[in-house]
């Protein structure tokens, strides 16, 4: 802390004069009079001192020497010297010392060391007393203990210099503004740092501010700043504009202002903030150029897998229709039958209404996957559909000398799921494992689980040609394929669906050959779990 010293004395001479010059009284009278006025200063709670014109004390009042804990004999002696000061206010020290030389009053702001060790603030008054000659002959010195006013502006200080360094971290500048005032009448260091004008010019009037806006906020920020200044705002107001820094760099701000309203309801003041929220800013347009790429990428996603789908769609839809068609020729030739065979045209309309329902569900399905439709639930018994998909696969199995096995816990919980999703999941990781197998032929093992959790877990396990590459779980990215022929979507569609149902799909490499394929499904919340066979 700096103690200060100021000339001359801004306040009227308010010093008693303890001791008039000797010349003027007799010893008597002076003795009397002295002894009065002693009673009287010891009375004040002020610090009264009388100094020989070199500033050494001659006399101090009573509250001094208590509060110093010393004897007079001593503070003489002393010379000041002694450590009734604190010993960084030497630079005080001196400069009272240069003060008493010159003959003016003067006031310093010194730290005084208690009895018990403690430095207090005071405001050290020194008035001269001088003769005809305009000699000093006596100082008279009054400290009044400012302690209490030292450490409020101590903590102002330091509020002050957290705000501050609040205001630098969070970018936040603040300002404060008089209407019918040509500039603001504050501006926090922020503020400078973030409009780039330099403090040691002081505030920069507002049109000297506003050619720092960018031109295309400028109209719209003039038209703003000038009601602020002619105190036609009455309400909060908030805005963002853009400042062009002298290097060209272009910044975002976020300003507030607030009115303060006088008594009478007059406007007087505005306060407010200006953020610097460039970095924001980046950060959003940032944010929103990936997510254009991501859209973009999406997008061209979709393209090519709208095309992998409608080639499958083809593929798949065409087993129904053909079935539709041979069905119906069927039932055409029994009806030109005399007479017609109604028992044998009634089969073939039935398969042909089976088939076309078989080719919906797979449009459905389909359309499901893509537009992501809330996937229908059903209590799903997932035994069941293994069992429904080997009856399918099991022809195409064993033409590529693959025997199916399967190990089926009847224990397993049933699921809420969507059936057709299920089994499409199973099938694709059935025909996965038995091409893997086409060279070589094998067994391919599904096996259910009921998990401790009472998930339940399924596996499909072949001896193929195994897992390619060093990650597995490449093999479920979209498009990822090591087959001619193949897409590449399966295995990813298959995660999307098991994850959609809550669930997980993984693969591991076996221990000896081939590779297993594992998922698990929660069980249906409040069904209780159904013993297959
Ligand atoms: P596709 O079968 O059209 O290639 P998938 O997404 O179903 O698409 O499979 C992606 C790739 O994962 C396959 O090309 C293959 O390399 C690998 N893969 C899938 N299943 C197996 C398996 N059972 N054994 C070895 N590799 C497999």
């Amino acid at each position: 802390m700096v103690s200060s010293i100021r000339f001359p004395l801004p306040i009227g001479r308010v010093i008693i004069p303890l001791m008039a010059a000797p010349h003027e009284i007799g010893p008597a009278e002076r003795d009397s009079q002295e002894t009065e006025l002693r009673r009287i200063v010891n009375l004040t709670p002020q610090m009264l001192a009388v100094m020989e014109p070199d500033g050494r004390i001659s006399w101090v009042n009573d509250i001094v020497l208590d509060y110093l804990g010393i004897s007079l004999a001593n503070l003489k002696a002393d010379d000041l010297r002694a450590p009734i000061f604190h010993p960084e206010d030497v630079e005080t020290s001196e400069n009272r010392k240069q003060a008493i030389a010159r003959g003016m009053p003067f006031e310093v702001e010194q730290r005084l060391r208690h009895k018990e060790g403690k430095y207090r603030w005071f405001l050290i008054r020194y008035e001269p007393l001088k003769n005809a000659e305009g000699r000093v002959i006596r100082w008279y010195g009054g400290a009044t203990d400012i302690e209490d006013r030292k450490q409020a502006e101590q903590a102002l200080r330091r509020s002050e210099a957290y705000l501050a360094e609040a205001q630098r971290l969070n970018r936040a500048g603040s300002w404060a503004v008089r209407p019918r005032a040509s500039k603001a009448h504050y501006w926090s260091d922020e503020m400078y740092r973030i409009w780039g004008f330099d403090p040691q010019h002081g505030i920069p009037d507002w049109q000297a501010a506003v050619e720092r806006v960018h031109p295309d906020d400028r109209d719209v920020i003039r038209q703003a700043v000038e009601q602020v200044f002619e105190g036609h705002v009455t309400v909060d107001s908030e805005g963002e504009h853009r400042l062009v820094m002298p290097d060209g760099t272009v910044k975002y701000l976020h300003g507030l202002a607030h009115p303060i309203f006088d008594d009478a309801g007059n406007v007087v003041e505005y306060i407010g903030t200006n953020v610097d929220v460039t970095e924001r800013k980046h950060a959003e347009e940032e944010r929103e150029r990936l997510r254009q790429v991501e859209a973009d990428l999406e997008h061209i996603n979709r393209v090519s897998m709208m095309g992998e789908l409608a080639a499958s769609l083809a593929h798949e839809i065409k087993q129904p229709i053909t079935a539709v068609a041979t069905n119906a020729k069927t039932g055409l030739r029994w009806l030109q039958r005399e007479p017609p065979d109604a028992g044998e045209i009634r089969e073939a309309l039935s398969r042909i209404v089976n088939a076309a329902k078989r080719a919906a569900d797979i449009i459905d399905r389909n359309r499901s996957l893509f537009q992501q439709d809330t996937p229908k639930r059903e209590t799903v018994n997932l035994n069941e559909v293994v069992r429904e998909i080997i009856v399918l696969l099991q022809d195409g199995a064993n033409r590529q000398s693959v025997s199916i096995r399967a190990e089926l816990d009847g224990d397993i919980p049933t699921m809420s799921a969507d059936r057709v999703q299920i089994q499409q999941v199973l099938m694709n990781l059935m025909l996965n494992g038995i091409e893997a197998m086409k060279d070589t032929g094998g067994e391919l093992t599904i096996r259910s689980k009921r998990t401790e959790g009472r998930q339940a877990l399924l596996s499909v396990s072949d001896v193929g040609c195994g897992l390619p590459g060093e990650n597995a779980d490449h093999v479920f990215d979209a498009f990822f394929t090591t087959k001619a022929q193949g897409t590449g979507m399966g295995l990813s569609i298959c995660r999307r669906i098991i994850e959609s149902h809550g669930g997980r799909l993984w693969a591991c490499a076996n221990t000896g050959r081939g590779a297993t394929f594992h998922f698990t499904l929660p069980s249906a919340p409040s069904t209780s779990s159904t013993t297959a066979t």
